[in-house]
């Protein structure tokens, strides 16, 4: 069976990036895998997190992961810190990893900044996690954004490394091909890499302190319009072809994103806009936008005004997982030679 797993941070509101580049995949992928589908709150704490805001906001990613479309019953959904697994098997793959690796990624170099010094461990060893959230389940795909491409490698040279350094153990127990499987990361859909709206040089995020460099999930037609309305971009009109959008990576963000919310390719959307005043653009993308996002909002606020009800699915989900997890970690026990 081919299994999908994939999380996002509760690092705040989701964004259209998150979105666009990995939500709309796990709501198809229901359909054709056996899908779990995490609320990953143990990497949020590799920043500071206000602990109130951080439980506000692990409910609130539920919710929108449900109002986008995730089936509880289908998928199995559940916040990470609930199934210990995680973090046991986070610690052996901290043994499995070799620094010069994680000193290659890039995530830690953006996220330390220039203090690196003062970065947490946990920040540090971040992609060890991630190693061990996919590979707990086995999972044979993990549907992402295009950012986290290189910790998908690692997760997968940590398998190899794993497969390598028990093998006889592993063929042993009775698993003649490796135990843990050469996951692929599945990087597709309209927008796999969404922009900041202040830089187009930077992907939009959560933790970006500017809240006009995103959209989020949660905002209301005001703050959409205004964000799109400020959003940068140069003095040029819109050309009538793709290949005008070379070198302008503000308008070809603001293109992509239209394209990718009215399902339209970039093409169609440039014949219509091309030539004509980038404002007459910026009022159709904040009314597309407002649009696609008003029934998630209110399917979100709605989920939320029943305090139970979202903590309850993730408990479900949690117990679903926690047979997944458990079964996985006895064989890395007796693989590695953890007594148990
Ligand atoms: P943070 O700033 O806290 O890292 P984030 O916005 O990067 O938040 P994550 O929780 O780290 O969000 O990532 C969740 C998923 O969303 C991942 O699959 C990631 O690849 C995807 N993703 C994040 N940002 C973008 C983006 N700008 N475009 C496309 N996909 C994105
Ligand atoms: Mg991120």
């Amino acid at each position: 069976a081919q299994r999908v797993f994939s999380g996002m941070q509760p690092t705040g509101n989701l964004h259209l990036g998150n979105y666009l580049g990995a939500l709309v995949n796990w709501v198809k992928m229901q359909d054709t895998h056996d899908c779990v589908y995490c609320v990953v709150d143990m990497h949020a704490i590799t920043m500071w997190q206000d602990p109130a805001a951080l439980k506000s906001a692990i409910r609130e990613v539920t919710a929108a992961y449900l109002a986008a479309g995730l089936d509880p019953k289908k998928s199995i959904v559940f916040n990470q810190s609930k199934v210990a697994e995680h973090a046991e098997l986070a610690w052996v793959f901290n043994c499995v990893a070799r620094l010069g690796w994680l000193n290659r990624m890039t995530q830690f170099k953006e996220k330390a900044g220039k203090d690196r010094e003062n970065a947490s461990v946990g920040l540090y060893a971040y992609p060890c996690l991630m190693a061990a959230d996919i590979l707990l389940y086995r999972a044979t795909h993990v549907p992402v954004g295009e950012d986290q491409k290189q910790h998908l490698e690692l997760t997968r040279d940590v398998a190899q490394k794993f497969n390598n350094d028990f093998r006889p153990q592993i063929e042993a127990a009775g698993f003649a091909d490796g135990f843990f499987p050469m996951t692929e990361p599945v990087i597709q859909g309209p927008a796999t890499r969404v922009m900041s709206l202040r830089d187009g040089s930077k992907k939009m995020s959560k933790s970006d302190a500017s809240d006009y460099a995103r959209i989020n999930l949660t905002d209301d037609a005001d703050a959409i319009a205004q964000k799109v309305r400020k959003a940068k971009t140069d003095p040029e009109p819109l050309p009538s072809e793709p290949k005008g959008l070379e070198g302008r990576s503000e308008a070809e963000n603001l293109v992509g994103i239209y394209a990718a919310l009215s399902e339209r390719s970039v093409e169609a959307v440039l014949a219509e806009f091309g030539g004509g005043q980038f404002s007459t653009f910026k009022n159709a993308l904040a009314d597309l936008a407002v649009a696609k996002l008003a029934p998630l909002n209110a399917d979100m606020r709605r989920l939320l005004a029943d305090p139970g009800f979202v903590d309850g699915v993730l408990k479900d989900g949690a117990e679903r997982a926690r047979v997944i997890a458990a079964e996985t970690m006895n064989h890395v026990k007796d693989i590695v030679g953890l007594l148990r």
